[in-house]
């Protein structure tokens, strides 16, 4: 059992802490415990991925106008 925060495994705020990740989002970024991660469609998401493929629509992005 760990000294400083008598948990096995360590407490997150723990110095012993070792920082594992939990889980890989599919661009190959971890993702720790507490991290903000979206799981859309059932994949999991990094927050890099999400705000990279948050887009405003704009007239010209789409091949069909309605
Ligand atoms: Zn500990
Ligand atoms: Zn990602």
């Amino acid at each position: 059992m760990c000294q400083y925060c008598r948990q096995v495994p360590c407490n997150v705020r723990c110095p012993n802490y070792e920082d594992k990740p939990l889980t890989y989002c599919g661009c190959g970024n971890p993702i720790y415990a507490e991290d903000i991660y979206y799981e859309i469609c059932d994949q999991i998401y990094c927050e890099d991925c999400v705000s990279e493929c948050r887009r405003t629509a704009a007239r010209g992005d789409f091949d069909a106008e309605f």
